[in-house]
């Protein structure tokens, strides 16, 4: 009897690790995608909708159009995980029995975990990208600060892309002049990548944007418009732009598979819950110390799927492991960008920015839905 394989999150993680299992399984596992809306979202393009270059219609696909015709689609949310019984609990209260388990949920913004910050703006969601983008229209000048409120978070070179196409679009709507922008960072650097700091810094001051180092976003008191840091700094401001803390699914937190803010431990090789042998995690939903990516759950999921097949297939355990590989694109502004390439056993790399690694970027966001969940881009 095939396998039941059932996945929980249809992002890139998952719909990437659930193709490649049906591909390798050939019909010795039934695969089974359980995805909260039922629609892919390609997150990478909310920077570009807060800055009017994306319409949101574009970032989201249906999701059965990115599985294998031979893998099932269940669009409802999971509630509950039993591993004991290795059943997954839907929200209808259907209960839906797996031999074999992949975390794929990602990770969800808590805003309302800093105190005063509900009005802020983000553009780490698709309605606060909307958002954002209506405010930096009206937007006439004035203190503009980006802050961290909390790591880990998505996409470490987020924040430093946005201070440079926010540059770029004050710029060329003639109120730069007129503007201030800080970029607050908790560390002691503009983000957590230290090769590619030292290659942004100088860059961000010559555009005359300041970085504000050891600012830890605490509370924002949106009466006098002040953002305070951990530190004991208070900086004022016109338009406040925060990337959210972060933390695992509540479907995690609330079957006990995580660790106290939802990340699931998994081992940074193979991928395997520390504690369940029939569970593995991907994506932004590991505790792993590594960059929260899209990159990285493109690059986890073969081995997921190598060792889902195997124990599917009850072959030995698969010999090929992760090895830390992350590559992702960091907008410079100017129609420039550089790219950030590391693993576990080598440090970060990156080149200096140049308009073939913005067209690049461009490229690769473009022909996103025809390549990278379908497993056609190299691994
Ligand atoms: C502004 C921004 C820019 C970014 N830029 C880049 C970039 O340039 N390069 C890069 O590599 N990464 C980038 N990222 C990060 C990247 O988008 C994420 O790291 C990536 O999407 C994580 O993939 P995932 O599969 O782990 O989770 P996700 O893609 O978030 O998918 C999780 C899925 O799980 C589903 N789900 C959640 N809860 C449940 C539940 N209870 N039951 C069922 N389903 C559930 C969700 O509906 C969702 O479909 C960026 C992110 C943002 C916000």
């Amino acid at each position: 009897m095939a396998a039941e394989v059932v996945i929980l999150g249809g992002g890139v993680g998952g719909t990437l690790t659930a193709n490649l299992i049906a591909k390798q399984t050939n019909g010795q596992a039934h695969v089974t995608v359980v995805d909260a809306t039922g629609k892919h979202v390609y997150q990478p393009g909310f920077l570009y909708v807060a800055l009017g270059k994306q319409q949101p219609a574009a970032l989201s696909h249906a999701e059965t159009s990115l599985l294998r015709s031979s893998v099932d689609l269940v669009a409802e949310p999971a509630v509950k995980i039993d591993p004991a019984a290795r059943t997954v609990q839907l929200a209808s209260g259907r209960s839906l029995p797996y031999d074999q388990l992949v975390l794929a949920t990602g990770s969800r913004t808590v805003m309302d975990e800093v105190p005063g910050a509900e009005g802020a703006y983000d553009f780490y969601t698709m309605a606060g990208a909307s958002r954002l983008w209506d405010a930096l229209q009206q937007f006439t000048g004035g203190k503009i600060l980006v802050g961290v409120a909390g790591i880990p978070y998505k996409c470490p070179p987020a924040p430093v892309e946005f201070v440079f196409m926010l540059d770029d679009y004050l710029r060329a709507r003639g109120i730069r002049e007129q503007s201030e922008i800080k970029l607050l960072s908790p560390l002691n650097r503009a983000f957590t990548i230290e090769t590619t700091s030292k290659l942004v810094q100088p860059i961000l001051a010559e555009r005359g944007i300041e970085l504000c180092t050891f600012f830890n976003v605490e509370t924002v008191d949106p009466a006098t418009k002040t953002v305070n840091s951990l530190e004991g700094e208070s900086l004022d401001y016109d338009l406040l732009v925060l990337v959210p803390p972060h933390r695992g699914q509540k479907v995690i937190e609330d079957s006990g598979l995580g660790d106290e803010r939802g990340w699931v431990p998994v081992d940074k090789h193979t991928l395997k819950h520390t504690k369940f042998d029939h569970i593995w995690a991907l994506g932004d939903t590991t505790d792993i110390p590594i960059s929260k990516s899209g990159s990285v759950a493109h690059f986890e999921a073969p081995i997921v799927a190598d060792e889902v097949t195997a124990s599917a297939k009850g072959l030995p355990a698969p010999a090929r492991v992760y090895e830390g590989k992350v590559m992702c694109f960091l907008e410079t502004g100017r129609g420039k960008a550089t790219t950030i390439q590391f693993d576990y056993d080598h440090p970060a790399k990156s080149p200096k920015p140049s308009r073939i690694w913005h067209w690049s970027k461009a490229l690769f966001n473009k022909t996103y839905w025809h390549t990278v969940p379908q497993g056609r881009l190299p691994e």
